[in-house]
């Protein structure tokens, strides 16, 4: 029986790569819009269905890989944040990208009173992604005024390049937040706003209801939980996808559909994470240093620290 499932990207770089990925895709399975999974009488049917979808609204979605969805019919969502396309601003995750990391670790060791003994292994990022997005701010302010770093240029597409893939009427979007925090590390305030602020200024600039909504960063328990789903129930959001590395079973909920990442690799590489499914991850997690482990043991800390400033 062939399996169903939802596809991942990010950054697509590579033309010839991502052309590649899509005629895979296309030889393997039916390549349907989103709201095919709304139901789940629809796949039941034996047929193997797969979705692309593309988070955060990287320029390379609007260079790269739209002219080749075009070229080959294929439906995709694109999930954005309507405050980056309107500001143009980079999200965090963006802007310390390439950032030296002897240096923000020691940033991180000083703001966060962190043992460098104990984090210097760490890769920055993944204490980064232990913080409420104001700290990560600080971190940023803090690293670009130490070291002379100007912010970078949006990388982001802007407004009008989205309504323009929209109009295309292959492309569907959806939201993504406002800043790309993680929704986990957040006061119920920040997340609440975060979620429906997006919802609401997404469908004012799009003139129509927005029904779908990624995760930032995705992972379940690790970076969203029941508050957030609840929170998208609210908006009547009708699919959210996170980034379990799943295929999609009838029994899933609509609101935590599970995605596969694609991101590099030769075509057998591909074709192999495609046969995987949530098997990679597991092999992946094998790996002694993973990130979860990592944001396992700096959460830890962090409430270590929490404790002792608190007597
Ligand atoms: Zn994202």
């Amino acid at each position: 029986m062939k399996r169903n499932l939802i596809i991942n990207f990010h950054v697509v770089n590579d033309a010839v790569w991502f052309e590649s990925v899509i005629l895979l895709l296309k030889a393997k399975y039916t390549l349907v819009h989103l709201s095919f999974f709304e139901n789940s009488n629809n796949y039941e049917k034996g047929k193997g269905f797969c979705h692309i979808s593309f988070d955060d609204g990287d320029q390379t979605f609007y260079t790269v890989a739209y002219p080749i969805l075009k070229k080959h019919d294929v439906p995709a969502t694109l999930f954005v944040s309507p405050k980056s396309a309107i500001r143009r601003e980079n999200f965090w995750f963006q802007e310390v990208t390439g950032y030296d990391n002897n240096k923000m670790i020691t940033i991180l060791s000083r703001e966060l009173s962190l043992p460098i003994k104990t984090i210097h292994e760490i890769p920055f990022f993944d204490i980064m992604l232990c913080l409420p997005l104001i700290r990560i701010q600080e971190i940023i302010t803090f690293y670009q005024k130490e070291t002379d770093t100007l912010p970078k240029h949006c990388q982001n597409m802007s407004l009008d390049e989205i309504l323009e893939v929209e109009k295309s009427g292959l492309i569907t979007v959806g939201a993504h937040t406002l800043n790309h925090p993680i929704l986990k590390n957040e006061n119920d305030e920040i997340c609440h706003n975060e979620i429906t602020g997006s919802i609401i200024e997404l469908q004012k600039l799009l003139g129509h209801k927005v029904s779908y909504f990624a995760y930032p960063n995705g992972m379940p328990y690790l970076d969203f939980g029941e508050r957030e789903i609840n929170c998208l129930m609210n908006n009547n959001i009708i699919i959210a996808v996170s980034t379990e590395a799943k295929f999609i079973s009838k029994h899933d909920n609509k609101l935590t559909l599970p995605r596969l990442g694609l991101s590099y690799g030769s075509m057998r590489f591909v074709e192999l994470k495609l046969i995987l499914g949530a098997n990679w991850e597991k092999i992946k997690s094998l790996k002694s240093h993973s990130e979860s482990k990592n944001r396992q043991k700096i959460t830890s800390l962090l409430e270590k620290v929490r404790k002792n400033e608190m007597k």
